[in-house]
């Protein structure tokens, strides 16, 4: 409660913003999940991991935009590249070299021949699913309980269902999240625990699944990782049933580590989707494949379109992002940065015998309140989501910029130093000391 009025208190100007904006937008956001109570802080500037709000308050960033920003806000190289192409035009509808350029970028780096770009990791996912629809020739999905893809209606299923309505733990139903989604798509779609390779086998035995849609390492329920052998087994288990294994890699795609959590882990899928920090802040996605399966878009067969696809400015910020601001020298300084922060935050842990642990993948990291490992989404479920909120507003407060839940992991950026990602674990042992 004191925390909750000290937010009030130093957010004044966020609240009045607000207000103003619920008149004209639902909930006062562009995009629900910006909504939070009583307002979110509203900002006016960010550069390299700082964020300044309408009432001045400065925070450090560990959200970095979902973890779009692995480059850093205004990274200089993104910034001089976009720059640069801003004077030769934003959009053409008609090729530019820039495409190709890219498509070779991404070839190199993730292991894959060929590639299209999309405008976000929603038209990535939705469009590697229709692909993959028409390769197969089969109707239905699997993707797992907890898993977000995007905003398409397919995979706003189960994506947080609650537990009065998510049916039996081994065998969970299919939950429409929102209103506006037909009972056919519902049908499409079948759920399964994470990191559990029977009830994939199961829900494949049919022969009628085009695909497996599925985060390799979770990041939309804090960090869930794979147990081990998990990613192989799903692999073997996919082409035993003749089912599409798509990767979603939007949240792991560099922030992983170089070459994204495919190289990472070492198990290839069919088709990869990428989107947030490709694009060094600009709205961007990317699916690419074998090209056995890419060329049914060659040949037609199945469409994918789009006025803004590889639009030039977009591209060049994804070239500058890929060739210049994440190069592998600087992805693995910044994986090994994060490294000593959750090294950090471990110690105050171990230390004080608080019910959690740490969590981490790359660059990024989170703090889970159980003393048990989180292996599928039942076990997310059931930590202790009051002290993580406690925790979120306590760091909020003390200029620790991350959304509120535990779907969002912090990520350090190239452009946070050692001080600016340490800054965590300080704030974090302050709150620990106020709990013990
Ligand atoms: N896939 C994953 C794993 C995501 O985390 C997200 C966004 O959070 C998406 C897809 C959708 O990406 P976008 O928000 O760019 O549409």
């Amino acid at each position: 409660e004191r925390e909750m009025a000290s937010y009030a208190e130093r957010t004044k100007a966020s609240q009045a913003a607000t207000e103003r904006a619920r008149k004209v937008m639902p909930a006062g956001v562009p995009s629900s999940f910006q909504a939070y109570d009583p307002w979110p802080v509203v900002v006016k500037h960010a550069a390299g991991f700082t964020m300044v709000d309408v009432d001045d308050n400065s925070y450090v960033d560990y959200d970095m935009g979902f973890g779009a920003l692995f480059a850093g806000h205004m990274n200089p190289a993104v910034h001089k590249a976009v720059s640069e192409q801003l004077a030769d035009g934003t959009l053409y509808v008609t090729p530019c070299e820039l495409n190709a350029e890219v498509g070779e970028i991404l070839a190199d780096r993730y292991g894959f021949p060929m590639w299209r770009p999309t405008n976000s990791g929603t038209e990535a996912t939705m469009d590697a699913i229709r692909l993959a629809r028409g390769v197969t020739g089969r109707e239905k999905l699997v993707k797992v309980e907890g898993g977000y893809h995007g905003h398409h209606d397919e995979v706003m299923i189960s994506n947080k269902p609650g537990l009065d309505e998510a049916g039996p733990a081994d065998a969970p139903h299919s939950v429409p999240q929102s209103g506006g989604i037909t009972q056919g798509t519902i049908d499409d779609v079948i759920v399964i625990p994470y990191n559990d390779p029977e009830a994939l086998d199961r829900a494949l035995a049919a022969g009628d699944v085009a695909c497996f849609i599925v985060e390799p390492v979770m990041e939309n329920i804090g960090i869930c990782l794979p147990d081990e052998g998990y990613l192989q087994a799903v692999r073997d288990i996919c082409d035993k049933h003749g089912t599409l294994l798509i990767f979603d890699e939007v949240k792991t795609g560099i922030t992983a580590g170089y070459g994204g959590a495919t190289n990472q882990l070492g198990v290839r899928p069919d088709l990869i989707t990428l989107a947030k920090s490709i694009g060094g802040g600009f709205p961007v996605g990317a699916f690419g494949g074998k090209a056995e399966y890419m060329n049914y878009i060659t040949d037609g067969t199945v469409l994918h379109l789009g006025t803004y696809n590889g639009n030039p400015l977009v591209m060049a910020a994804v070239k500058a992002t890929l060739t210049e601001a994440c190069t592998k020298p600087i992805v693995e300084e910044t994986v090994a940065r994060n490294g000593r922060l959750v090294d950090a935050c471990q110690a105050i842990i171990d230390r004080s015998g608080i019910p959690a642990h740490t969590v981490r993948f790359g660059a990024k990291g989170c703090i889970t309140w159980s003393a048990s490992p989180v292996r599928n989404y039942r076990d997310y479920k059931a930590t202790d989501f009051d002290l993580a909120f406690a925790q979120w507003i306590h760091g909020i407060n003390r200029g620790v910029l991350l959304p509120p839940g535990l779907d969002e992991q912090w990520l350090i950026s190239v452009m946070h130093d050692d001080d600016a990602a340490m800054r965590y674990a300080t704030v974090f042992d302050e709150f620990v000391q106020e709990l013990v």
